[in-house]
C-alpha cells in the first residue's frame, strides 16, 4: 500500500500542487520527480528502512519533491534550516545519525565537507535523476517519517520524531477544522490556494501549510523566503484563499502597509478581503496586532496554539465567535487537560499546565528515551505551557520555564545559547533571557560578565555568535555587568536579569 498522501495526490494528478518563481508543478510532476528521487536514494536497496536523510534546500518544488522522495523510499526526512551556521547543521546531521545528505548546490560549500568528514553519501539536487523508476517500497503509516529539532529546557535541541500516522492525524484535524478543500470555489475561477512564506524546518510551515495543502489537493504557492513587499504583491493579485503566519510576520506586513500610498493601501486591503481565512500561531498574538490587522484586512485573525511535539491542539473556530487573547477549544481528535503541579486536574478558571493526548502526538525524542518518558504523565504529553479556561475557551498564560524563549515564532533555549556564549574568550559568565517585544514576541538578550579588560561591542559579539548559532538565537542586545543577580542559593534570578533590559 502506498502512503495515503501519495494515493490522494494521484487523484489530483493534473491539478497544480506547487507554484514558485520557477513555474507551476502539478501533482503528477510531484509524484514523478519524487519517485525519481526515491529511486536515486534507494540505489540498489529495496527500502531505506527509516534511514535518516538530511536535506538542505530552500523552500520550493525541489524541497517538496525531496521530502516526498525520502518518504517514498522508506526513509526519515530530516529537514535542515537554510540559515543555520555549520555547527548547528553538524549537530542535526550527527544527532539524527543521517546516512545521506541531499543539498541544493548553494549549500555545497558548507555540506560537502561535513559529508566527507562523517563519511556520508552526498547528493546534489542538480544531479541528473534516473529515468527508470525503481519498485518503491510499501511504507506502513506507523513508520517514522520526520525528525524536527526543537529547543527544550535542557541543553541542545531534541529531535521530535513523528510517524506518517502522526502527521496524517495532525493534518486531517486541521483540514476538518478549517475546511480545507481541493475544489474550485463556486462561481469563481480560483481554487483553494495558500501562500507559503514560512521556514520549512519547522512544524508550522511543514504541517499546517505545506502538508495540509497537498493532502487537500490545493495549490501551495511558495516564496523561497519572506519579504513583506512580495507578500503584499501576491495578496494584491487577489487569487489567494488562505494565509498563515507568525505574529512577527503580521507586524512586518502592517509596517509595509503603513508605508504604502493611500491608493496602494486600498488595493492591499481589498486583496486580503478576497481570502477566506487568515491564521496566526506559533507565538502569542498581541491584541493590538490583532486589532490593527483587522482594521487593515477586515480579518479577525484566527489564533491557534500548537507545538512541534503535538501538532496543533487548540484553535479559535472557523465559523462563530473568535476571542482576542484566546486560543479557543481543542481541535478535532485532540484531548486537552489542565493540571496543577501535583498532576491533578484543576477546576475551571484555575490556571494549570496544558497536557495533550491524541493521534497527532509525536512518537519519541530521537534516541532519547529518558527525555521521552519525562515528557509524558499517564500518557498525556506535558507541554510546559500554562493556560486557564474561561467561558469554555482557553487563554494561554505563558511558559513554565523562563529558559524557553519564543522569538519571531522560533522556540529557543536560553541554556543552549548560554553554553555557546561561555565559549567566547572574553566572556566569563552570562545569562540569556527573553524580553517582551511587540514585533518579535520576545527579544533574545544577554547579560555578560567579561573577563579581562577587553571591551566587547555588540557588532563583534554578534558576528562571533552568528558563526556558531542560528541567527534568531543570537542576542540582539547585550549588557555588560559586574556580576549576575543571584538568589541565596547562588542561582541566577532570571526575572531580575529581564528587568535590566526593560
Ligand atoms: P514550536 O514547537 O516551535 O511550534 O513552539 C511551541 C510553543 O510555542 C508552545 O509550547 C508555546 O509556548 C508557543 N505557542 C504556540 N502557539 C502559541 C499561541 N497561540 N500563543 C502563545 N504561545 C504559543
Amino acid at each position: 500500500m502506498n502512503l495515503p498522501l501519495i494515493i490522494r495526490a494521484e487523484e489530483h494528478s493534473e491539478k497544480i500542487a506547487i507554484a514558485t518563481t520557477d513555474g507551476s508543478f502539478t501533482y503528477r510532476d510531484l509524484l514523478h520527480t519524487s519517485s525519481q528521487i526515491a529511486t536515486n536514494l534507494l540505489q540498489n536497496s529495496e527500502d531505506l528502512q527509516e534511514e535518516r536523510v538530511a536535506f538542505l534546500i530552500a523552500p520550493g518544488f525541489e524541497y517538496v519533491a525531496t521530502q516526498w522522495g525520502i518518504w517514498r523510499a522508506g526513509g526519515m526526512a530530516v529537514p535542515l534550516c537554510v540559515s543555520h551556521p555549520r555547527p548547528e547543521l553538524e549537530y542535526v546531521i550527527t544527532n539524527s545519525g543521517a546516512s545521506i545528505i541531499v543539498a541544493h548546490p548553494n549549500f555545497e560549500g558548507i555540506l560537502r565537507s561535513l559529508a566527507e568528514e562523517y563519511n556520508l553519501r552526498f547528493i546534489l539536487t542538480s544531479e541528473t535523476l534516473p529515468s527508470n523508476i525503481a519498485r518503491l517500497p510499501e511504507v506502513d503509516i506507523t513508520r517514522r517519517a520526520l525528525i524536527l529539532y526543537t529547543s527544550g529546557t535542557t541543553g541542545k535541541p531534541k529531535g521530535v520524531v513523528t510517524t506518517h500516522q502522526n502527521i496524517q492525524a495532525q493534518v486531517t484535524s486541521l483540514i476538518t477544522a478549517w475546511e480545507w478543500t481541493s475544489n474550485d470555489f463556486p462561481g469563481e475561477t480560483r481554487r483553494e490556494r495558500i501562500l507559503h512564506i514560512l521556514p520549512l524546518h519547522h512544524i508550522h510551515g511543514i504541517i499546517n501549510v505545506l502538508t495540509c495543502a497537498l493532502w487537500a489537493g490545493a495549490e501551495c504557492h511558495i516564496l523561497s523566503k519572506f519579504d513583506a513587499e512580495t507578500v503584499w504583491r501576491r495578496i494584491c493579485d487577489g487569487d489567494l484563499t488562505l494565509f498563515m503566519a507568525v505574529p512577527t510576520i503580521y507586524v512586518k506586513l502592517i509596517t509595509a502597509w503603513e508605508n504604502a500610498s493611500r491608493e496602494r493601501q486600498k488595493t492591499m486591503s481589498e486583496g486580503c478581503g478576497k481570502m477566506r481565512l487568515m491564521v496566526s500561531g506559533s507565538a502569542a498574538l498581541p491584541v493590538q496586532v490583532l486589532e490593527k490587522w483587522q482594521s487593515i484586512s477586515g480579518h479577525f485573525l484566527l489564533e491557534r496554539y500548537g507545538m512541534t511535539e503535538i501538532g496543533m491542539a487548540l484553535s479559535n473556530p472557523l465559523h462563530g465567535e473568535r476571542l482576542a487573547g484566546y486560543v479557543g477549544k481543542p481541535l478535532p481528535e485532540v484531548e486537552v487537560r489542565l493540571v496543577n503541579e501535583n498532576g491533578e486536574l484543576v477546576p475551571v478558571g484555575t490556571p494549570g499546565e496544558i497536557q495533550v493526548k491524541g493521534p497527532g502526538v509525536f512518537l519519541e525524542y530521537w534516541q532519547n528515551p529518558e527525555a521521552t518518558a519525562k515528557a509524558f504523565q499517564d500518557g498525556w504529553f506535558c507541554t510546559g505551557d500554562t493556560a486557564v479556561v474561561e467561558n469554555g475557551k482557553y487563554r494561554i498564560l505563558g511558559r513554565m520555564s523562563v529558559d524557553i524563549i519564543k522569538t519571531g515564532g522560533y522556540k529557543v533555549s536560553a541554556l543552549e545559547i548560554e553554553e555557546v556564549l561561555r565559549s567566547h574568550p572574553d566572556i566569563q559568565e552570562c545569562a540569556v533571557v527573553g524580553v517582551a517585544d511587540i514585533e518579535w514576541g520576545e527579544r533574545v538578550c544577554a547579560a555578560l560578565v567579561l573577563q579581562g579588560l577587553q571591551p566587547l561591542t555588540l557588532e563583534s559579539f554578534r558576528s562571533w555568535a552568528k558563526e556558531r548559532l542560528a541567527v534568531y538565537k543570537v542576542p540582539t542586545q547585550i549588557l555588560i555587568v559586574e556580576e549576575l543577580p543571584r538568589n541565596a542559593m547562588g542561582k541566577v534570578t532570571k526575572p531580575t536579569v529581564v528587568e535590566l533590559f526593560c
